[in-house]
């Protein structure tokens, strides 16, 4: 029998967000809710230590990982055969999730340092994924899924909200985690929504007037929409001049972006053009 060395003790990196689960009975309520089936194509997003890696693996035929840390990488390397997990060593907010091919289920407890960038990043491959299963920062995640009317509700839950159906499955608390994070974490669940749902003529457009509202969000829309719609088209559109952005639903959003598309945005000095 020969006497292998135990592995060395690997310590955690803060600049990687690294708070790796040690609760078994987390893990498992994860792995339950992702409910993951032999042939699904499952992508883990920092895998770290295989917290979540070892028990997917127990279902799956295969899975693909992407991760940073290269002293993690050379861990997983010697722990599962490349027939079983295909690595991705790199920067998951550079990664292109395209190259994996379509029907992708995404998982994983995400470095809470990179969240936000990290959910605009996988927005835009929604039209290959199946669905995602997130570990956040609970409080990211209640952004994520509020609803108009509170500061909770801004430019992460309309523009997440608008191309996927979400939900807050359960919270996590702190001490599951080794190090343990100063907060409560929470899982979500990410489903994209149908193509044919999808109103928006011109995302960026979209993406500017929310960007636009939520910038100052204590301000009214009439001063901080000023530069980009009158507050008579505001009023034809059924919205208040007087309202706030956290008082706007999705679709009133959708209906501002959808008309600076039909009539060019006002201040470019040229006449306004037909519908699309
Ligand atoms: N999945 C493990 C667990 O649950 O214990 C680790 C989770 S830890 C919160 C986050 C993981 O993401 C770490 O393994 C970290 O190295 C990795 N990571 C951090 N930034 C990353 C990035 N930009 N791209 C890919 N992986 C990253």
């Amino acid at each position: 029998m020969t006497l292998e060395a135990a592995p060395a003790r690997h310590t955690p990196r803060k600049r990687f967000g690294q708070n790796f689960l040690s609760a078994p009975g987390i893990v498992a309520r994860i792995v339950a809710a992702i409910a993951p089936q032999a042939d699904d194509h499952v992508v883990e997003i920092g895998p770290g230590l295989g917290a979540l890696t070892q028990p997917l693996l127990a279902k799956l035929a295969h899975l693909d990982v992407v991760e940073i840390d290269r002293d993690l990488i050379a861990r997983l390397k010697d722990d599962y055969s490349a027939a079983q997990l295909t690595i991705h060593e790199g920067d998951a907010l550079k990664f292109d999730f395209a190259a994996l091919g379509n029907k992708l289920r995404i998982v994983g407890n995400l470095p809470y340092n990179i969240s936000t960038p990290l959910l605009f990043h996988l927005a835009e491959y929604a039209e290959r994924i199946v669905d995602m299963h997130f570990m956040l920062q609970k409080e990211v995640v209640d952004r994520m899924v509020a609803q108009p009317g509170g500061g909770e509700f801004g430019r992460l839950s309309v523009m997440l909200q608008y191309r996927f159906e979400m939900e807050r499955l359960f919270i996590v608390p702190p001490g599951a985690f080794v190090p343990a994070p100063k907060v409560d974490s929470a899982i979500v669940r990410m489903l994209p929504k149908p193509l044919e749902s999808l109103t928006v003529k011109e995302e960026q457009t979209f993406a500017r007037i929310v960007t636009a509202a939520f910038g100052q969000r204590r301000k009214m829309l009439r001063n901080t929409l000023r530069e980009l719609i009158s507050e008579a088209d505001l009023e034809g559109l059924g919205i208040r001049p007087t309202a706030r952005a956290e008082e706007l639903a999705v679709g009133d959003f959708v209906a501002i972006a959808n008309h600076l598309t039909n009539f060019r945005l006002p201040g470019e000095g040229r006449d306004p053009v037909a519908p699309l």
